[in-house]
């Protein structure tokens, strides 16, 4: 199974309601999908959304990316050959990590498709259900009440809430929240790089003294300040989670040797696709450390491998943020996966299970632009 060509397609899909961060806030869910193709007539399938502001990759970096560098170095390899072909593209330029992770997903996909199995059966097993957390966007409390609960109500056991904007709101946002749900939920905090390390040691003393327990809070500090999330983690009793401090398995080794983090948010648009994120979970694992499999605002041809890894990956990726599927509108994708709330549940077809994506707006017209 040689690969033959690389080709290109953009899908965009609706959020139910606007995603908004200390970062950012989207409202529909835009990714370029990869499409590989091998000489017996199979396609694999990979994506990858922009996120200018956290891995630098824009939708025009991602194609040019594959399409000039990456894709001139898989063309005639062989499928089986899958570390060979996860070098090629690991190699082919630096950085541009959602490129690298759009084709190592369409790959995988082909590889496991090439055996006959689920991608998670070839990653090692395991069983092939799992449960997410939902996100709950930053925005006035009561909003935030509302929608906590209601997620609660739909089946959500952990939430994940959005803060980081202003810390004497940010402390009433999420005691408000607590008030309504703890009994219900576990909750979880991201505050997406929008505190200084005195802040979030303030805010996480203030909530700890009231008796708000809190399963992790991720990223409180800028993603640079790895001196300023050991601080926070050396004082605080809640366990911290880095996410955009950590890429891929270099800068993890160097988070473990610092001891900067108690837990590790693996996603596939950081580590460049699933070779490094088994890495990085392979190295949690040895340390004894946590990690969760999270994602990007990114449509379930890519969430999908990411729920692959964590079903074969169970042992260490103990926490599950794979809810984007179910914050849009709609799925466009005739998959293997079964996204239905906080359950997701991998059929048995082979590789990523993917038959059809809906609205798929072809891209190849303007190859050699
Ligand atoms: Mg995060």
């Amino acid at each position: 199974m040689k690969i033959t060509d690389i080709r290109f397609g953009m899908l965009r899909i609706p959020l139910k309601t606007p995603f908004k961060t200390a970062l950012r806030t989207v409202d529909q869910v835009e990714d370029v999908i990869v499409m590989v193709h091998t000489d017996d007539g199979r396609i694999g399938y990979g994506g990858a959304p922009a996120t200018a502001v956290i891995t630098g990759d824009t939708h025009g970096s991602i194609i040019e990316a594959i399409r000039h560098y990456i894709a001139p170095k898989l063309i005639g390899l062989d499928i089986a050959d899958l570390n060979r072909v996860t070098h090629g593209i690991q190699n082919a330029l630096v950085r541009n990590t959602s490129a690298k992770a759009a084709v190592e997903i369409a790959v995988h996909d082909l590889w496991a498709q090439l055996y006959g199995a689920p991608l998670y059966r070839l990653l090692g097993g395991g069983d092939p259900v799992i449960t997410t957390d939902i996100t709950i966007s930053v925005d006035d409390i009561d909003t935030m009440v509302a929608k906590s609960v209601s997620a609660v109500e739909r089946g959500f056991a952990s939430l994940k809430i959005k803060v980081g904007k202003d810390i004497g709101v940010d402390i009433e946002r999420v005691r408000a929240i607590h008030a309504a749900v703890h009994s219900r939920a576990l909750l979880r905090l991201d505050a997406n790089q929008g505190w200084t390390a005195k802040q979030a040691v303030y805010a996480l003393h203030v909530l700890e003294d009231a008796g708000v327990h809190l399963e992790l809070v991720e990223q409180p500090v800028k993603a640079r300040d790895l001196e300023g999330l050991r601080y926070v983690t050396e004082r605080v009793h809640t366990p911290i989670m880095a996410d955009e401090s950590v890429f891929g398995p270099l800068e993890v080794l160097e988070l473990i040797r610092m001891r900067a983090a108690d837990i590790i948010n693996i996603k596939l648009m950081k580590t460049g696709g699933l070779s490094n994120a088994i890495r990085i979970a392979d190295i949690a694992s040895l340390h004894g450390i946590e990690c969760m499999m999270g994602c990007m605002l990114e449509s379930s041809v890519s969430v999908a491998a990411a729920v692959h890894l964590a079903v074969a990956k169970a042992d260490v990726i103990t926490k599950v943020d794979l809810d984007v599927p179910s914050l849009c509108a709609l799925d466009p994708v005739d998959g293997g996966i079964d996204f239905n709330e906080a359950k997701i549940t991998i059929r048995d077809v082979p590789g990523l299970g993917i038959r059809a994506i809906h609205g798929l707006e072809p891209l190849d017209l303007k190859q050699g632009t």
